[in-house]
């Protein structure tokens, strides 16, 4: 591919999105933003079409997308503006878009990266809530549509690095025995248990590693990140849940590996900066600079593994029980968990009730077969609604 491509980026305003545009800053040569998108950030999207004089960009709403275009016109920009997921999904499905970086955190993300999905663009994924919550009809709609699915997500990225080409036709086949997960294990790995109750949104938000979204750094904290990351796993690359062993690094080097039938352990290593996964999907599968500097191994110096501790972490078992549970049991343990990682950041939840409500959520509603968009939309809807009345229910 020699001429420019187009890039939409989803969610340009957040963590994954700024990166994605220093990149692709990096590159003029090969990326050209396409359409930038936010949910109300509307100084930060300004700043960027400014920036960037993307073709489209998209508001959560229509008042601000109205706010957006004033704006715009005073400025001189003649970038369109768009609002809601009709606009997300316009901008993601259009003939002219090459690349569609899907970096909206949450549900929000599902149908303008299921867009991307069915026009069979190339979709960079680190909205993994949206592959959480669809699985097997994401997958299928990436092979009938002939999309390239690239993972962002660190570690699916570097698993995706360490696969043998031609995987998809089955992990045995190709002489893989297991796909090892690594996870830092958050801020709260070592903090002692009865002080877990009372940590604050500041503290769980404060990784020591990476920095990234407080929607996904609470997550880290309670390692239901890792929990959607192994649903994430099973469902892109065709994995067993037993396929696929979670394993503790702090030092956040190893970003995961793949185990094979002749003992070898590939790993991907790199420093924990997202553009490194990001530059490997834009450019894939030719390297691109990412502007991440070197890994100093001996600055490093030691690499340490544990196992992970699911007493601690209930979350990590709840996803695991989610995946074998099938049907829509992961939309209900995402849509419950978004819920609750909220009422948490807003101050009404402390942080080890988090899994108490997932778990009664997931207790209490009835399951039923994935079978379209639309049943997943609703179970999502019925299980936010269930968690709301806890979270009411545990507040009174
Ligand atoms: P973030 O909160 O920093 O950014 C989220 C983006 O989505 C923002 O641009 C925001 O405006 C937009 N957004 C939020 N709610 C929306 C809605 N309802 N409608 C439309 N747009 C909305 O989050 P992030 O850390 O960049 O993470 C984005 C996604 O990438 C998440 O799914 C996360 O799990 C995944 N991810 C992030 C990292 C990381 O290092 N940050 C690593 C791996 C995967
Ligand atoms: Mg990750």
């Amino acid at each position: 591919m020699n001429s420019i491509q187009n890039i939409t980026v989803l969610g340009s305003t957040g963590s994954i999105g700024v990166s994605t545009l220093d990149v692709l800053k990096r590159h003029p040569d090969r990326y050209r933003a396409f359409a930038l998108t936010a949910n109300t950030s509307l100084e930060t999207l300004f700043a960027q079409v400014i920036e960037f004089c993307p073709r489209y960009a998209v508001m959560r709403d229509e008042p601000l997308a109205e706010q957006l275009r004033n704006r715009l016109q005073q400025a001189g920009s003649d970038t369109e503006v768009l609002a809601g997921t009709e606009g997300l999904v316009a901008v993601s499905c259009q003939q002219e878009v090459d690349q569609v970086m899907a970096a909206i955190v949450g549900a929000a993300g599902l149908l303008p990266t299921m867009a991307a999905v069915r026009a069979g663009k190339r979709v960079l994924l680190a909205n993994k809530e949206a592959l959480v919550m669809s699985g097997q009809i994401f997958m299928t709609a990436v092979k009938q549509s002939g999309a390239e699915l690239l993972p962002i997500d660190s570690e699916h990225n570097a698993i995706f690095q360490c696969m043998p080409s031609d995987y998809a036709g089955g992990l045995a086949e190709k002489g893989v025995s297991r796909i090892l997960l690594t996870g830092s294990g958050g801020p709260f790995r070592d903090l002692p248990l009865d002080q877990l109750e009372s940590v604050t949104p500041d503290q769980a938000c404060a990784h020591p590693n990476w920095s990234m979204g407080r929607k996904i750094s609470v997550d880290s904290a309670t390692m239901m990140n890792k929990g959607l990351e192994f649903i994430e796993a099973c469902w892109l690359f065709s994995a067993n849940p037993e396929q696929v062993d979670v394993v503790v690094h702090p030092q956040s080097v190893i970003h995961s590996m793949v185990q094979y039938v002749d003992g070898s352990v590939l790993a991907q290593m790199g420093n924990p900066d997202m553009r490194t996964p990001i530059a490997y999907g834009l450019g894939w599968p030719q390297r691109v600079d990412s502007g991440v500097g070197p890994l100093d191994l001996i600055k490093v110096a030691q690499l340490d593994f544990q196992a992970p501790d699911e007493v601690r972490f209930p979350c990590l078992r709840l996803a695991r029980e989610a995946m074998q549970a099938g049907r829509t049991a992961s939309v209900v343990l995402n849509a419950a968990n978004e819920e609750a990682v909220a009422a948490f950041l807003d101050g009404n939840l402390s942080f080890s009730a988090i899994p108490t409500v997932i778990e009664q959520v997931l207790e209490r509603i009835t399951l039923v077969d994935a079978v379209d968009i639309d049943t997943i939309l609703r179970a999502d809807e019925e299980a936010r609604i269930m968690a709301r009345g806890l979270l009411r229910s545990l507040n009174r």
